[in-house]
């Protein structure tokens, strides 16, 4: 199992050789899609815990093949998430919140 983890970025490039990058983003919206089913259940009260689990794993999966397609490197990637979590934490404070 650990050995998959860490042959990611082969398995990536792979999938993308044999597949097309138009399949993978198909794939990516599929799986992006079954999440928002099983979150959707879930607000209807159905224990489904273990498929909103795989359903991330799914489209984190997506989400890695296409950072790496667009070569959006760990730094750039931390840079923009850094953003959008200042952003974030600026709707929990204008709320009345802190994290401290
Ligand atoms: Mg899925």
């Amino acid at each position: 199992m650990r050995e998959l983890l860490n042959r990611r970025e082969e398995m990536y490039t792979k999938a993308l050789e044999l597949f097309g990058l138009i399949s993978q983003l198909d794939i990516a919206t599929e799986e992006m899609a079954e999440l928002i089913k099983e979150l959707s259940k879930f607000k209807r009260k159905e224990k489904n815990l273990n498929k909103i689990a795989e359903e991330v794993a799914d489209v984190e999966i997506m989400m890695e093949q296409i950072k790496q397609y667009f070569d959006f490197d760990k730094e750039y990637m931390d840079k923009v998430k850094n953003k959008k979590l200042n952003k974030l934490l600026g709707h929990i404070e204008k709320a009345g919140g802190s994290i401290d």
